[in-house]
C-alpha cells in the first residue's frame, strides 16, 4: 500500500486526510503539522476565540478512528522527491504520495518585526495573545482594512477598544472591490465607532505608539498587522517544484505540482481557472474544503473532474453577513440589487449576460441561488437582476 505524507495540518491537509479516508484509500495516511496544538479551524480566529465566547476551534475529526497519523509540532524543512523524502527536525519522512498543504503566512509591517505590542492574526496562539488586549480594552492600532482588518476591528470595538485604522488604499478592501462597492463599507467602520484613516501610511512604531508618515502620532496599547499573507513555500526552494507570483505552488487542474507524486492544496497553491480563464490563487476557507476532494481522487485513481470551482467566501464584520462568489474582472458589468444604505444588498457581476461574481451583504439568498446561476452559467435579465424583489433564479 501506498503511503502518504501531508504537509500542514491547518484546513486543506486535515480534510485531505479525511477525504481519503472517505474515497476509500486505506493505506497510511501521515500529516505533518507545525503548529503544536490539535488541528483547528481559522475562521473563528477573528471572531469568537478573539472575544474568548469561545475557547478554541479544533476540528470536530476523530483522526485515530479514521486511522490517520498525526505528528504535530514538527516542521517540514525541505523536500528531496529524488529520494521520495521530506526533511523535518526529527529527520527524513518517506512518502509515496506527498501533499503540500503548508497555507500561507502573512506579512509582517517592514520595520516592526519584534517590536513589542505588534500582533499578527493567523494562529490560534495569535488570538490567544491578541485577547487580554481586547480584555483590558488598550488603544488598538490596526494596519490595513481588508478582511482581517474589518474582523478584528469589529470584535475590538465590540469589546470596548478604542480602534483607529490605518490604510494606504483610498477605501477599505481596495485589492478585493470596486470603489462604489468598498465605500458603503468605509461608513460601516465610522458607525461602529472605528476611525478609519485612509491614503495613510505607517512611517515607523514603537512600543506604544504608531507614527504616520505624514507625521500624525497614534497612541497604540497595541498594534495588529493585517497586511495580506504569501504562501508558505519557502521550504520547497531548490525542490523542482515550481512557485509562481507571491510563491504560489503552480498546481495544474488536478492540484498536482511539477514533481510527479506531489500535489498541492489550499493557501499555498494557485491552480488554472477554465471558468474564468486565468490563474487562480484563493486563500478562502472554501478552497481548503473542496480542494482536497480534487486531490483525494487523484490519489485514489479515479479520473476526476478538473479542480474549477466558484470561489466562495464569507467574512462576519461590523453585525454583518458579507459573502462572495465567483470571480470578476473590471470589465464585467456590475449591477446593484437594493441600496447600499440599507442593512442588506447585494451586487452582482455579469459577462455576456450571465452571472459571473455576486457579492451579498445580509442576503444570504442571493449568495445561494447565485452561487448556482454562476456555476450553470444560465443567462439573466439585466432589468431583473436590479430588482432585489425579484429572486434571482427568476432573473
Ligand atoms: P492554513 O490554515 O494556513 O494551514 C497550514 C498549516 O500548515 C499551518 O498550521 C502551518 O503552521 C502549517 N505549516 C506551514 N509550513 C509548514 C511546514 N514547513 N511544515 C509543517 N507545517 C507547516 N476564510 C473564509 O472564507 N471566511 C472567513 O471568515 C475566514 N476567516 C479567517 C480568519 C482568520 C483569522 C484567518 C487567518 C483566516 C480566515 N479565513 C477565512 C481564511 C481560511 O482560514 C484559510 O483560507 C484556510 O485556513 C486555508 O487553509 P490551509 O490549510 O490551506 O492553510
Amino acid at each position: 500500500e501506498r503511503r502518504v505524507v501531508i504537509v500542514g495540518a491547518g484546513m486543506a491537509g486535515v480534510q485531505t486526510a479525511v477525504a481519503l479516508r472517505e474515497q476509500g484509500f486505506t493505506g497510511a495516511v501521515q500529516v505533518i503539522g507545525a503548529e503544536p496544538h490539535q488541528p483547528y479551524d481559522r475562521p473563528p480566529l477573528s471572531k469568537a476565540v478573539l472575544l474568548g465566547t469561545a475557547e478554541g476551534s479544533a476540528f470536530d475529526v476523530d483522526f485515530e478512528a479514521l486511522g490517520i497519523g498525526l505528528r504535530l509540532g514538527v516542521e517540514v524543512t525541505a523536500l528531496r522527491p529524488g529520494a521520495h523524502e521530506v526533511d523535518t527536525e526529527d529527520g527524513p519522512v518517506p512518502y509515496d504520495v506527498l501533499v503540500v498543504a503548508t497555507g500561507a503566512r502573512p506579512l509582517a509591517l517592514p520595520g516592526a518585526e519584534g517590536v513589542r505590542g505588534v500582533h499578527l492574526l493567523r494562529t490560534l496562539d495569535d488570538a490567544e495573545r491578541l485577547r487580554p488586549v481586547l480584555a483590558e480594552k488598550h488603544d488598538v492600532v490596526v494596519v490595513g482594512a481588508g478582511w482581517i482588518g474589518a474582523e478584528f476591528t469589529t470584535a475590538a470595538r465590540e469589546a470596548g477598544c478604542a480602534v483607529t485604522v490605518v490604510e494606504a488604499a483610498g477605501r477599505p478592501l481596495a485589492g478585493a472591490l470596486p470603489a462604489e462597492v468598498a465605500r458603503p463599507m468605509a461608513d460601516w467602520y465610522a458607525e461602529s465607532g472605528a476611525d478609519l484613516l485612509t491614503h495613510a501610511r505607517v512611517g515607523h512604531v514603537e512600543p506604544g505608539e504608531v507614527a504616520l508618515e505624514d507625521g500624525r502620532l497614534l497612541p497604540a496599547g497595541a498594534v495588529v498587522v493585517g497586511i495580506g499573507a504569501r504562501p508558505a513555500t519557502d521550504w520547497l526552494a531548490g525542490s523542482g517544484v515550481a512557485l509562481g507570483p507571491e510563491g504560489a505552488i503552480v498546481a495544474d487542474d488536478h492540484l498536482r505540482t511539477s514533481v510527479p507524486d506531489v500535489y498541492a492544496v489550499g493557501d499555498c497553491a494557485s491552480f488554472p481557472s477554465a471558468r474564468y480563464g486565468e490563474r487562480l490563487m484563493v486563500h478562502h476557507w472554501d478552497n481548503a474544503l473542496q480542494g482536497p476532494r480534487t486531490v483525494a481522487a487523484a490519489v485514489v485513481g479515479e479520473s476526476p473532474r478538473p479542480y474549477d470551482p466558484v470561489p466562495y467566501f464569507w467574512s462576519e464584520q461590523f453585525g454583518r453577513f458579507v459573502q462572495y462568489a465567483g470571480h470578476h474582472a473590471a470589465a464585467d458589468a456590475m449591477v446593484w440589487r437594493g441600496d447600499p444604505a440599507e442593512a442588506a444588498w447585494s451586487v452582482v457581476w455579469l459577462r455576456e449576460g450571465a452571472l459571473v461574481a455576486l457579492l451579498a451583504v445580509g442576503r444570504p439568498r442571493d449568495l445561494a441561488q447565485g452561487r448556482k446561476l454562476i456555476e450553470s452559467g444560465t443567462p439573466l435579465g439585466p432589468a431583473l437582476v436590479a430588482d432585489p424583489a425579484v429572486p434571482l433564479k427568476s432573473a
